[in-house]
């Protein structure tokens, strides 16, 4: 997760409890907040009571998203999330000889291969602690709005992790299916579809489903690189894409191929797996975003892009077909992708901030000013020019 008022945070553990931490970590930030307001309690007679009262009024001051776990010395195992929470946390428990054992992890994919069994979500603003006698206690919160984010759906999360009852690969098998109209209303006929390995897979395969045609994995991926969109420069983007992706000529050659992505952020990348088909040999790509245009930075711990380099955030479609140079472009409808993840569908409220830079923890423009500046002081420069708002399309140099 990511805290956003990381400095009135610490200001405040500095006035009140003359604690100077040495941090930029917001987990760390988060921990001295939470033993700061445990520490005026009765140390040697610690209650529940106490302890989820000290989370209670760090949740109150940390504003940002953030799911914790912590071991309270000599007391038992707490995990807390955000009010909203918007990043997953999710209990298991498995049963031995001695008694359950507990374990808290952000996906639930984790405990099928360590025989641990699903017990539940870690709910908005809930607070569980395991005692030392391994009796669970819970603080639940009052009904607030959730703000579940919806990125770990179309991207983030394993495809066999299940948040808040949803299998994830099954949304995104969804998510292809209703990308399937506007292919359609496009007039676009594919001979095939294919995915970027490996979160575009189900949504291609989703699409291929409902457009009638062959679904193929006419792309390889070397799973020894590591992800592309979070390297820092865009030169050490464009090789780890060249090095990662091999599309097999002998499919595509000759073909219309529609390729699925979960998302665009910076269109370098869509861009470079553009050339890669064409220099395969494909007669047509089409590039589908199973995720809407991103117009607005994560502030809530995906380190995506700031504004000034979402392409979207810039640009027009028109303009990002041409930039990716794709024969068409399809995003995802912001408006399916909500009703997919509306509240009256089980899902509960979802945060999609970085499509409608509407951001759930209210205004943020001073965050967003910060970590601009932050990150154009720290940054390394890239090489090839950012998109920029109505700077000319990047090219090549
Ligand atoms: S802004 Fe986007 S990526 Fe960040 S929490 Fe919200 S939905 Fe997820």
């Amino acid at each position: 997760g990511n805290v956003i008022n990381f400095r009135d945070v610490a200001k405040r553990l500095h006035d009140h409890y003359h604690v100077l931490p040495k941090t930029t970590n917001d987990l760390e930030l988060i921990m001295y907040t939470f033993a700061s307001e445990l520490r005026v309690k009765d140390l040697d007679r610690i209650s529940v009571v106490d302890i989820f009262d000290a989370v209670e009024t760090t949740q109150e001051l940390v504003k940002g998203a953030y799911a914790t776990v912590t071991i309270i010395a000599g007391h038992g195992l707490l995990a807390f999330t955000d009010p909203l929470g918007i990043r997953p946390l999710v209990l298991g428990r498995r049963d031995t000889p001695d008694g359950p054992v507990y374990a808290f992890a952000s996906e639930s994919t984790c405990f099928d291969y360590l025989d641990f069994e699903f017990v539940e979500n870690v709910g908005p603003g809930q607070a569980i602690f395991i005692d030392n006698d391994f009796k669970v206690h819970y603080k639940n919160q009052p009904a607030l709005p959730k703000a579940f984010c919806v990125f770990e759906q179309i991207y983030f999360a394993r495809e066999d992790s299940t948040i808040h009852g949803r299998l994830v690969a099954r949304e995104r098998v969804r998510l292809g299916k209703i990308i399937a109209r506007k292919v359609v209303d496009a007039g676009l006929k594919p001979d095939m579809v294919i995915d970027v390995p490996s979160s575009g897979y189900f949504s291609a395969s989703g699409l291929a489903e409902a457009i009638g045609v062959p679904y193929r994995r006419a792309m390889v991926k070397n799973n020894h690189m590591g992800r592309s969109f979070i390297v820092p420069t865009q030169a050490g983007r464009e090789d780890v894409v060249k090095k990662k992706l091999n599309p097999i000529r002998a499919f595509v050659e000759g073909k219309k191929v529609a390729v699925v992505d979960d998302s665009i952020v910076r269109g370098t990348t869509s861009r470079r797996i553009v050339r890669l088909l064409r220099d395969a040999g494909a007669a047509e790509v089409y590039f589908i975003s199973s995720a809407p245009p991103i117009v607005s930075p994560c502030i809530y711990g995906i380190d995506m892009a700031m504004s000034t380099e979402l392409i979207a955030a810039n640009y027009s479609e028109q303009e990002i077909c041409q930039f990716i140079e794709a024969d068409k472009v399809i995003y995802q409808d912001l408006s399916d992708l909500q009703d997919l993840f509306a509240e009256e569908r089980g899902h509960g409220g979802s945060c999609f901030a970085c499509f409608t830079g509407k951001y759930p923890t209210g205004d943020v423009t001073r965050y967003l000013r910060h970590i601009q500046e932050e990150r154009q002081s720290h940054r390394i420069v890239d090489k090839v020019p950012s998109v920029s708002a109505k700077a000319p399309l990047p090219t090549e140099h």
